[in-house]
């Protein structure tokens, strides 16, 4: 199976590494690369900088992707959406119901190694509410704004806290159902791990698309795909089973 990396960063975000770095490890692995820098934050921040950055990605045989927070309203005008080939969508932060948001940062770099610190943020007795609000949150997002995948959907602490309950199972649910029902990709996360397996096959069995993505910030996670290519090993899954971008990509390497 042809493996595409659509999750991607670079130094034009806050990836460490330039984007022919980035191409070049790719292409030696052979993957189809897509380029998903944040936007409208971490160094992209005007729709001026958005235009750049896609006139950048215009000059290599790339797919034009982009990767938003949910909690902010993150629509494009015409002429530069229709520039990008996807948008990933995803939660980097958690909403507290009452207009304000617990940052996630820190979990993150605690998760993914970059550091050892972590002191947490957030009050244990709101999981079951943070998790409500995300769902609400995604449905808002996916029925007003453009978003073919949702990035790694099961990295929160609240979550984690969670794990192997009812609720959980039923939040997961939740999760497929909105996917399925605005025909939104579940992407399978190199970085993160994540979803686990069971809840890829919940997945599958509501016929929803997958994505692929490293999430690379680091040169050594560049097209580091080896969990979703186990996943997928484990699930069966084939090339119709992935979300692929329309366009042809002219390829060079
Ligand atoms: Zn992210
Ligand atoms: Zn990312």
């Amino acid at each position: 199976m042809q493996l595409y990396d659509l999750h991607t960063h670079t130094n034009m975000s806050d990836a460490d590494f330039s984007i022919e770095d980035l191409v070049e490890v790719e292409h030696e692995q052979g993957h189809i690369l897509g380029v998903s820098d944040h936007l409208f934050c971490c160094g992209i921040y005007t729709l001026r900088e958005v235009n750049a950055y896609l006139d950048v990605l215009c000059q290599y045989s790339v797919y034009r992707g982009a990767e938003v927070n949910m909690e902010h309203r993150f629509n494009l005008p015409d002429e530069l959406d229709d520039r990008l080939d996807y948008v990933i969508a995803s939660v980097h932060s958690m909403p507290d119901g009452r207009g304000g948001f617990v940052p996630l940062n820190d979990y993150f770099r605690k998760r993914s190694g970059y550091s050892e610190r972590y002191e947490k943020n957030y009050s244990s007795d709101m999981n079951r509410y943070y998790l409500a609000y995300i769902i609400q949150m995604m449905e808002k997002t996916f029925s007003t704004q453009r978003v073919d995948i949702l990035g790694h959907s099961t990295v929160l602490p609240c979550y984690d806290e969670l794990y192997g309950t009812k609720f959980l199972e039923q939040w997961e649910d939740m999760v497929i159902g909105l996917c399925k029902k605005y025909q939104v990709a579940i992407e399978i996360s190199g970085l993160w791990h994540a979803p686990g397996i069971d809840m890829l096959r919940k997945a599958k069995g509501a016929g929803i698309k997958f994505s692929m993505g490293s999430d690379c910030h680091r040169h050594l996670q560049i097209g580091d795909l080896s969990y979703a290519e186990r996943a997928a090993e484990e699930l069966g899954l084939q090339e119709d089973d992935f979300f692929h971008p329309r366009r042809v990509l002219q390829l060079d390497f």
